[in-house]
């Protein structure tokens, strides 16, 4: 009789995931740690080792210092407490900001630049010891339906299609999101016309160039993002990030002579470099209209997309995580009321809206400004910022995440609007 209670429970406390990326992979660590049983399905068989997110801010490492992670994230990692921003034409190094000025609003005034990979990586490590969680990987949810009681997912995996019913959903299959189609959310916003390049080369940019890990340049006619990851180790790795010309086929912009010539007109060498990855990008700014729809959440890229310039979307994603988990921990595990789970919508679709695309669009018109008084200005604003400690500690607290993390918490369940009240 007591094993059936269990089993009840169980059943009605499971949590579904959609999606095994570093925000599904968070989701199930932050839940399974609270004992609910929870399911990930991830269409692809292992963890990506794509070249995307590796700029972990000082607001995400605090999120990830209570999920346990830290220590692991500084010994696979790069810490990096400066910044600059670099005018191309001229080569001059406009402003330089250090996280130091951070120092009394968090316990980590810098960046990890840690590849979300790994960052994944070390979660389904902790994962894998945990009887209540089970990770699906060659598992493609196909579908969602749900009741006032429970949502079922379809998932299409190697033994064929299966039903899986749980008490929520959380949807973080990325960008393309099934479950945001499924539910019918609209994801409102723009594609940018350009795609971007990201090159990644064994070139030490800081040893023969005297670029700092994370250096951006502005320039009218192609910008340019360069930092350093750790890799699998000393020496490291350097990702440089551009955008391309729209009316340039994949072949045209892929090919060895285009991307050699591409880092020679930015930083000519005398050898030819050596490519270790090279991948385009469709870059959107884009936020889901609900991160609710009854049963279901979501959170991560499924919720929302920026341009990565600032290195804010998984930040972002990893925020919603942990706001997310503990809101729904406490309706699963204490009885709170389902109302939290609007709160959530509210806090962190506000800060996508209000800090993430703002931002990163400011960034991105920044770095690419043509008008040459925009530009001008743009320029010694950064400067007169740098120079100034209490305007970069503000300046720092906005790029940091701090701001946002802040605004959200300060987000109030009375501002949650009546009618999306459970
Ligand atoms: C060039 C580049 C650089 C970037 N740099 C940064 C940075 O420095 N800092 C930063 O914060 N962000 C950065 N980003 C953004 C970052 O990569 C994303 O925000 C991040 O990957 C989002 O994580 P996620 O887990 O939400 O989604 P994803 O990483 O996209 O993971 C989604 C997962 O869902 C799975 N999936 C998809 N559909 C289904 C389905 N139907 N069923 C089951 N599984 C499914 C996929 O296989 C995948 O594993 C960058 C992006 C790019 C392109």
């Amino acid at each position: 009789m007591a094993n059936e209670s269990v089993a009840v429970q169980a059943n009605q406390s499971k949590v579904l995931i959609a999606g095994g990326g570093p925000v599904g992979m968070l989701c199930a660590l932050l839940l399974g740690r609270r004992g609910l049983p929870v399911r990930v399905f991830d269409v692809n068989p292992c963890i990506q080792e794509d070249p995307r997110a590796a700029t972990t801010h000082p607001a995400t490492l605090e999120v990830l210092d209570k999920a346990g992670l830290i220590d692991d994230m500084a010994r696979v990692g790069l810490i990096a407490p400066i910044f600059q921003f670099w005018d191309r034409p001229s080569g001059e190094m406009i402003a330089e900001f250090d996280h130091a000025v951070l120092k009394d609003d968090t316990a980590f005034p810098y960046v990890n630049q840690c590849e979300q990979f790994k960052t994944a990586g070390l979660i389904l490590e902790r994962l894998v010891t945990m009887p209540n969680v089970e990770v699906l990987f060659s598992h493609e949810v196909t579908d969602v339906s749900q009741t006032a009681d429970d949502i079922t997912v379809t998932v299409r995996g190697p033994n064929g299609e299966s039903r899986h019913t749980g008490s929520y959903l959380i949807g973080a299959d990325g960008g393309r999101s099934t479950v945001r189609k499924s539910c019918g959310i609209a994801f409102d916003g723009f594609t940018w016309p350009e795609r971007f390049i990201v090159l990644t080369t064994t070139f030490d940019f800081q040893a023969q160039r005297g670029y700092c890990p994370r250096s951006y340049f502005a320039d009218p006619d192609e910008w340019c993002n360069c930092f350093k990851v750790s890799a699998n180790g000393p020496p490291g790795l350097w990702r440089t990030v551009f955008p391309t010309n729209p009316d340039l086929s994949d072949a045209e912009l892929m090919s060895d002579v285009a991307v050699q010539a591409r880092l020679q007109k930015f930083f000519p060498a005398p050898e030819p470099y050596e490519i270790v990855h090279r991948n385009l990008y469709v870059t959107h700014q884009r936020v889901a209209a609900s991160f609710r729809a009854g049963r279901a959440l979501l959170a991560g890229d499924a919720a929302h997309v920026n341009n990565p310039i600032g290195g804010m979307g998984l930040n972002g994603g990893i925020q919603d995580a942990d706001n997310l988990c503990d809101k729904l921990a406490a309706v699963l595990c204490d009885g709170a009321s389902e109302r939290l789970l609007d709160l959530y919508d509210l806090q962190r679709r506000t800060v996508a809206v209000e800090f993430v695309q703002e931002q990163t669009i400011a960034n991105k018109r920044r770095l690419e400004a043509h008008d040459p008084q925009t530009r001008a200005q743009n320029l010694a604003e950064l400067r007169a910022i740098a120079a100034d400690p209490a305007r970069a500690r503000q300046f720092l607290l906005r790029t940091s995440m701090i701001l946002s993390q802040r605004r959200a918490a300060a987000i109030t369940l009375d501002e949650v609007p009546a009618a999306r009240r459970a």
